[in-house]
């Protein structure tokens, strides 16, 4: 997620241990096999957990590395770039901080406040902030029949007196820069009723500059991890599971910890030899697997910008490359990162690096000037065309229920497989810390 310009609501989960369950009986689990499926966040929380209550656990993964979508490039190996996840949101209180902490990760702040928007060149104040009116787009969904999108509601509010067509296209994209951008999903398919429930921890955003990565490394270490094993199916037995692997061969376990995004389970690559409980499939079936996708851009000189921590730019096409992290004001580089999220950066997954890298350039001399530096590099994400993510992040869609992710955790086939991942976390969904502490409620209910 890039950001949250809410009220931040800051709630500490007291007596949720960062690494462990909160009461393991060693007993127990002694001896008892647990088959995890996925080394992201989720994985690794339920995994360590488990094992450290005396469970024999092992994590299956498909990829040829760990941290699913956390992942560090260290393709420019002064700058490490992360494609995936950048921020703890919310440290005050947050489990990922305090295993930021153990794992001796450095940490960078960056302010919402701190930022410009540009408009013909020049810096401007973007009076138009759509937050004020997802409350009344909400209220007026929850006395409609059944839930709407977040665009039909807005439009029906008549927010911003909304009447022509271009007035339409002008609240599209203060939309889509404030709330898509957050949440990956079209305005067209957030559910008014429910797209942002949840809760926030406190404290200003944090990222790494070294790389969100070492919190995978330091959270595997000592866990028995089998890379390159892609689950196909799971099958459940008289007792236990069996699970599946891409080229045939297959293991048992007592119970499977299920981590797979959602798009993985929206797509049906990996099968379920018996019907999930109805609620889950609904859950799987209605919400919503958004897009946020990264351009890092690398220049061969120091960049003469502002000093603030974000760019929004306010130019037409407004939704390609609204909203840009200065890496030269946040960690001193000479390096930029655009983000383009929802359906336009479902169009632009389509087009080439170097078209990509053209439009990214493109809009930073819409902001900046024609005169401004092309770059020497570039890093371009496509999360979409991921096979073992199918996108970024969750969203709450309409049509799901509000209990929907709530429906998607924990336990099913009594109890032989149990669900986690960012997408089962109601408080959280979407975030590092709302993955892995569904990871850690995953290993208390095995
Ligand atoms: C571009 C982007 C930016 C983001 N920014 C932030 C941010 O700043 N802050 C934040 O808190 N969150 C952010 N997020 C969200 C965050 O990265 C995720 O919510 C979190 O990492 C998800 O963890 P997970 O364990 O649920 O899933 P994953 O990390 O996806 O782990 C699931 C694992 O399952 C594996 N897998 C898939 N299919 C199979 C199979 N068939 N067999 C075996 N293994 C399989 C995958 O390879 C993967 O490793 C961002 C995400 C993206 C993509």
């Amino acid at each position: 997620m890039t950001l949250s310009r809410r009220s931040i609501l800051g709630r500490t989960l007291a007596g949720l241990a960062v690494f462990g369950l909160a009461s393991p009986t060693h007993a127990k689990m002694a001896g008892k096999s647990v088959a995890v499926i996925g080394a992201g966040m989720a994985g690794l929380a339920a995994a360590g957990a488990l094992a450290r209550a005396g469970a024999d656990v092992t994590i299956y993964e498909a990829r040829t590395r760990i941290g699913g979508r956390v992942l560090t490039s260290t393709l420019w190996p002064d700058l490490p770039c992360d494609l995936g996840a950048s921020w703890i949101h919310g440290p005050i209180g947050n489990p990922i901080k305090k295993l930021a902490k153990a794992a001796g990760a450095a940490t960078v702040r960056t302010r919402y406040e701190s930022s410009a928007a540009f408009a013909g060149g020049k810096t401007v104040y973007n009076e138009i902030d759509p937050w004020e009116w997802t409350e009344v787009a909400r209220v007026a969904a929850m006395r409609a029949p059944a839930d709407m999108s977040l665009k039909d509601a807005l439009i029906a509010q008549r927010v911003m007196k909304v009447k022509t067509a271009t007035d339409i296209e002008v609240l599209a994209a203060n939309v889509h820069l404030a709330i898509e951008h957050e949440y990956g999903g079209d305005w067209g398919s957030l559910s008014a009723r429910y797209f942002d429930m949840g809760e926030e921890f406190a404290g200003e955003d944090v990222l790494f500059p070294e790389g969100y990565g070492a919190l995978a490394t330091y959270a595997a270490k000592g866990l028995t991890i089998k890379t390159g094993a892609e689950v196909t199916r799971l099958t459940p037995l008289d007792k236990g599971v069996k699970i599946e692997f891409e080229g045939g061969q297959s293991i048992r376990a007592d119970a499977a910890i299920v981590t797979l995004p959602l798009g993985v389970l929206q797509s049906g690559r990996v099968a379920f030899d018996q019907p999930l409980a109805r609620k889950r499939q609904a859950a799987i079936d209605t919400l919503g697997m958004g897009l946020l996708n990264k351009v890092f851009l690398r220049f061969d000189k120091e960049l003469d910008l502002p000093a603030v921590d974000w760019f929004e730019k306010l130019d037409a096409p407004r939704k390609l490359f609204p909203e840009w992290v200065n890496l030269a004001h946040v960690l001193g580089a000479p390096a930029l990162l655009g983000f383009n999220a929802a359906a336009s950066a479902d169009d632009l997954e389509r087009a080439s690096d170097n078209e990509t890298a053209s439009a990214a350039t493109d809009a930073l001399r819409a902001m900046f000037g024609s005169r401004f530096p092309a770059p020497i590099a570039s890093q371009i994400t496509r999360w979409r065309a991921d096979p073992l993510a199918l996108g970024s992040y969750s969203f709450h869609a309409v049509g799901a229920a509000k209990s929907a992710r709530d429906d998607l955790a924990g336990g099913d086939w009594d109890g032989r497989v149990v669900f986690a991942g960012e997408a089962c976390s109601a408080d959280h969904p979407s975030t590092v810390h709302g993955a892995w502490m569904s990871g850690l409620e995953a290993a208390r209910e095995v």
